[in-house]
């Protein structure tokens, strides 16, 4: 079986680092807010070239603090995307705000800036791009519109760490960017995790406050906060990967630049378009076919994992369904219709490559 990640090939090559770290960490009880959680805020900070970064329990949670800290609330709309992962509007509806989807561009899947501008009114009061699948969204154009219109810019980077754009990280663009460390995002914790990074002295200290009880001095609470803290155990093995980031995002990119050029002559798919604004570091590899369940039926019986990101755009989900009953995206609904992923990762070879490229071509 060639799984989607093979996450188990990475572990074997930092398992004596995350063991011994973990070791430590066990011997000398420093599980909450500990000297790795700080070391990692530090690291990440110094690589992402961000003041400051805030370590939070999920990606999730990431997006929900960084609202909360830009003051978004009742009554408020925020511009996104529906062709993300559900968390991108979970942590808008947790503030009591409401989402605004907008459509995608048919290429780069990801949000289009003028679909953004059209969708404004008295109550935007935030745009949250998604990196989609690890390929940077045009941020400029998006970053220019927020400030032609005074809105918050929060990044949704829990698909792109270190991805970046003329040498600039995404994340460091908008107020805030929020990241996730799921076990199968770029950098992924052996749980949940999440980063926050803001340039902001005063978003920096509310977030660190929201994640810890509402509180900056022990057991003295300034605002109603959350159990929101990065774990220990987890920044351990997140310190170990980050060193290797950009080795893994490298990879990544020869899997993904191996199967467009093995696929190109193929009609039947369409690869995945790098549209040259920053650096894709493929999070996903995700191709379009009209014909998408045949191919992916004959990669299943193959033994290749594959799979669909994502299957119902959000305005189309069931709980969303009532409150979009007007929303119409043509462009996110033909390529949630038609889109499928393949395995990808640092370690997939090329002789699995060329063997989940021959299925592909060979199924008729
Ligand atoms: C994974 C993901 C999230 C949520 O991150 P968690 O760490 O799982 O809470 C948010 N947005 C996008 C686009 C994601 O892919």
């Amino acid at each position: 079986m060639i799984p989607m990640v093979n996450l188990k090939a990475q572990y074997a090559e930092i398992k004596d680092e995350i063991e011994q770290g973990l070791a430590e960490t066990i011997e000398n009880c420093t599980f909450i807010l500990g000297p790795n959680v700080q070391a990692f805020e530090q690291e990440t900070a110094k690589y992402l070239g961000a003041k400051h970064v805030i370590g939070v329990a999920s990606g999730t949670d990431a997006l929900h603090l960084a609202l909360l800290a830009e003051g978004i609330g009742a009554g408020d709309e925020v511009i996104t995307t529906a062709f993300t992962f559900i968390a991108t509007a979970e942590a808008i509806k947790y503030v009591g705000a409401t989402p605004v989807f907008v459509d995608i561009d048919p290429k780069s899947f990801n949000i289009c800036p003028e679909a953004i501008a059209k969708a404004i009114t008295p109550k935007t009061k935030a745009v949250i791009p998604v990196h989609l699948f690890g390929q940077p969204a045009d941020i400029d154009k998006i970053a220019k519109i927020c400030a032609d219109h005074n809105l918050k810019l929060i990044e949704d980077c829990a698909q792109s760490f270190g991805a970046r754009i003329n040498g600039k990280q995404t994340g460091t663009f908008g107020d805030v960017g929020a990241f996730s460390f799921f076990p199968s995002k770029n950098l992924g914790a052996f749980g949940d995790g999440g980063l926050v990074v803001t340039n902001s002295d005063e978003s920096a200290a509310k977030i660190k406050r929201f994640r810890n009880h509402g509180s900056d001095v022990r057991y003295y609470h300034d605002v109603i906060g959350y159990n929101s803290r990065l774990d220990e155990m987890q920044a351990v093995i997140l310190r170990a990967k980050l060193k290797r980031i950009d080795q893994y995002n490298q990879g990544r990119r020869r899997v993904a630049h191996l199967y467009s050029a093995l696929l190109a002559t193929n009609p039947a798919v369409t690869t995945p378009f790098e549209d040259g604004i920053g650096e894709h570091v493929y999070h996903q590899y995700t191709l379009l076919s009209d014909r998408r369940d045949h191919v992916m039926k004959a990669l299943q019986d193959n033994q290749i994992a594959c799979a669909v990101y994502y299957p119902v755009p959000l305005h189309q989900q069931n709980v969303f369904k009532d409150e979009c009953k007007n929303v119409s995206l043509p462009i996110t609904e033909s390529v949630a219709a038609n889109c499928f992923s393949l395995p990808i990762c640092p370690y997939l070879d090329d002789a699995s490559i060329k063997k989940i490229v021959d299925v592909i071509n060979s199924a008729d």
